[in-house]
């Protein structure tokens, strides 16, 4: 796997903090100033930013680019849901989503081109991982989302209300790349998303998990567990290193002690596989009284075509085994099919 994981600043300006930008600027404090240009105003270039000396912007425009990559193409959804395919310095591409929902704007990130950990029904991993992101690639989808907001124009005070690392890649693989995006993110002079705003979503990898807890980054997590029993998890999530249900349900236990944070259970229903009384009775055990469980019924994916969505009466079967057992209950519903935005269609699309 390729990629200078968490390399301070490697890539463009997003990726630096105002304290790693007062290392390359004098005098120092002009580095908020540039900072809040990148965060705040959004600048896509140095040219930009008018009241920063010019000879401070070409000394800097001479080590790095204020943003790295660019939006190659843009899909709106009849729901509001939009798509961007983000085209990155070396020409590989990722997706990202903007996902409205009544007062929230929710950004959806990639972590990763492609994603290793294979899970059978996920367009995302059916091709392996290319490389990780850098923490500037990751920065620079919440800043064209954000700007996908006011309709892909530049508007000052548009913000976004939170952030889902739920797209392309596991985030678990990635975790200085994360980690360090995501500070960036909540910075009160920048993007300003607060880490209860933040949710990260895992298939459980055990080494990212240590990694990210060592890390001291309180966000949500979210677990991806699709099974309740060892054997039918290990078919659906076949690689990269994750636990046993059992552990996985450890790992639930020790992110609260130590985050304070409820973690949510994630389970895509697939039809005649995991959604029958048996499968619901195993993961009410599993996730025990007042724990939340997200179930989403599968989105198909051409590549593998014998994976159905399961039928509405057993997603309603389902959930109501969960309920009566205590466990909080959300079904998901599907946003941005139309533009093959919604969970696990995100695929792997190189340049032509
Ligand atoms: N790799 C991480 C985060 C990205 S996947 C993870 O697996 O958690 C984000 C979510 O999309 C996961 O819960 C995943 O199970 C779900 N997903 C993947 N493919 C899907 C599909 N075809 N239909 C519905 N949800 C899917
Ligand atoms: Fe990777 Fe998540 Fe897709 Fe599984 S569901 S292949 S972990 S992106």
């Amino acid at each position: 796997m390729a990629g200078r994981e968490g390399a301070p600043g490697a890539g463009s300006l997003a990726g630096l903090s105002v304290r790693e930008i007062e290392t390359l600027v004098t005098p120092p404090y002009r580095a908020k100033q540039v900072f809040r240009w990148v965060h705040v105003r959004g600048a896509l270039s140095y040219d930009e930013m008018s009241d920063v000396p010019k000879a401070l912007r070409e000394a800097l425009a001479a080590r790095l680019p204020a943003r790295s990559s660019r939006v190659v193409e843009s899909h709106r959804s009849d729901d509001g849901t939009v798509k961007l395919l983000v085209g990155l310095a070396d020409g590989e591409r990722v997706e990202c989503v903007l996902i409205p929902e009544g007062d929230r704007r929710t950004a959806c990130i990639s972590t990763q081109v492609g994603c290793g950990v294979g899970c059978v029904f996920c367009a995302s991993g059916a091709q392996g991982v290319v490389r990780n992101l850098e923490a500037h690639e990751i920065v620079e989808q919440v800043l064209w989302l954000r700007d996908a907001v006011a309709g892909g124009e530049r508007a000052e005070g548009t913000r976004l209300s939170n952030i889902v690392v739920m797209g392309m890649g596991e985030p678990l693989h990635n975790v200085p790349n994360v980690v360090r995006a995501l500070r960036l993110v909540q910075d009160p002079d920048g993007i300003d998303i607060g880490s209860r705003r933040i949710t990260v979503s895992t298939s459980g990898p055990r080494k990212g998990f240590e990694e990210l807890l060592a890390s001291g980054l309180r966000v949500n997590l979210a677990i991806s567990l699709h099974a309740a029993t060892d054997e039918l998890r290990r078919r659906l999530v076949p690689k990269g290193g994750t636990g046993t249900v059992a552990e996985l349900h450890d790992m639930a236990g020790r992110w609260f002690e130590a985050t304070g944070r409820d973690v949510t259970f994630e389970y895509v229903l697939l039809g005649g596989v995991n959604d029958r009384d048996d499968d619901a009775e195993a993961l009410a055990r599993l996730a025990g009284r007042h724990r939340n469980v997200n179930l989403i019924p599968m989105n198909p994916v051409s590549f593998a075509p014998e994976l159905k969505a399961p039928l509405p009466e057993s997603v309603e079967r389902f959930s109501a085994i969960l309920r009566r057992a205590g466990v909080v209950v959300h079904t998901r519903r599907q946003r941005g099919d139309d533009v093959a935005a919604a969970c696990g269609q995100l695929r792997l699309s190189r340049a032509p």
